[in-house]
């Protein structure tokens, strides 16, 4: 039986790197694990995975017959397939508990931290095993992704510091300034298609029996979305009909002004106007001071519904 760890499917930087940051911890406990994603990995996490010198985890969709480290999710709509006939061994995650469940007992670390990495960097502290520096300078950047740079509300006082912790170990010092560096890796949406870019950052979600899919770009200016719209709204329509969708949402999130733009596509746009509380005009509206799907987006749309 071979032991992998894997990611949420349409994997961030954070599915990317806590894979390969636990599954080397795992090894260094006698534990051979093997770092899996789920997808296509994006610009932000290329850039990541190039600047520490880091393979590509395991391209897989199934684990079965196979043991598995859960990272970044409990929910089902984000599990790879066949998940009954996987041997789950583990969650490591930071949202909301979600609806798996296990045969057996399992091994689990979930808190409600900005990232993933911080809680696997609390656990190599733990087992006291050593992070080499390239697998620190990855589970540094995902953290700065995850908690946009700590201005997300999602940015907890253990986030800020393990990436501390973590930039000593990688010899950083103005690891800020590397963090606006992948951000504007993150920013550079021209030319992508519409469905790539809905997809990037994109959840289902199980709200009141309907289907909400929600999808997020984190960007420097919103400038980059313009003459873009239309070809989203578009392709929005499509994606929400394909899959028989209540709801499909787009927020383009900018993290210098500190906000979001939300293009929604719905059965019923009340519902969204409620949830937060802001008028759509032509299926858009901004929403100041929202950077978090999880924590800013998602209990409140999960209430209205
Ligand atoms: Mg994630
Ligand atoms: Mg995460
Ligand atoms: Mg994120």
């Amino acid at each position: 039986m071979t032991t992998y760890a894997c990611g949420h499917i349409n994997p961030d930087s954070d599915s990317i790197c806590s894979a390969i940051s636990l599954s080397y911890l795992k090894t260094q406990l006698g534990e051979p694990c093997t770092p899996a994603r789920q997808g296509e990995i994006s610009p932000e996490t290329e850039f990541i995975l190039k600047t520490f010198n880091l393979e590509k985890p395991l391209l897989k969709n199934d684990f079965s017959g196979d043991n598995l480290y859960i990272t970044d999710y409990s929910d089902l709509a984000q599990a790879p397939h066949n998940l009954k006939e996987t041997n789950i061994l583990g969650i490591v995650d930071h949202h909301k508990l979600g609806d798996i469940t296990t045969t057996t007992p399992l091994e689990c670390w979930i808190r409600p931290v900005g990232c993933t990495n911080t809680i696997v960097k609390e656990m190599y502290d733990h087992y006291k095993i050593t992070i080499p520096k390239n697998i620190a300078g990855a589970m540094m950047m995902a953290i700065l992704s995850d908690t946009v740079l700590f201005k997300s509300p999602t940015c907890t006082k253990a986030d800020t510091k393990a990436v501390k912790e973590l930039a000593k170990i990688v010899g950083i010092e103005d690891f800020k300034a590397l963090g606006m560096e992948m951000f504007l890796v993150k920013s550079a949406v021209v030319g992508a298609a519409p469905r790539a870019l809905l997809l990037r950052d994109y959840k289902d979600f199980e709200m009141g029996g309907h289907k909400i899919g929600i999808g997020q770009l984190e960007v420097v200016d919103l400038k980059v979305f313009e003459g873009m719209k239309e070809a989203l709204f578009a392709d929005m329509k499509a994606y929400k009909e394909e899959g028989g969708r209540h709801t499909v949402m787009l927020l383009l999130t900018d993290i210098m002004i500190e906000g979001s733009q939300f293009l929604v596509v719905s059965d019923d746009e009340s519902m969204i106007e409620k949830a937060m509380n802001t008028k759509l005009v032509n299926h858009e509206m901004w929403v100041d001071g929202v950077l978090s799907r999880k924590k800013q987006v998602i209990p409140v749309m999960e209430k209205q519904f």
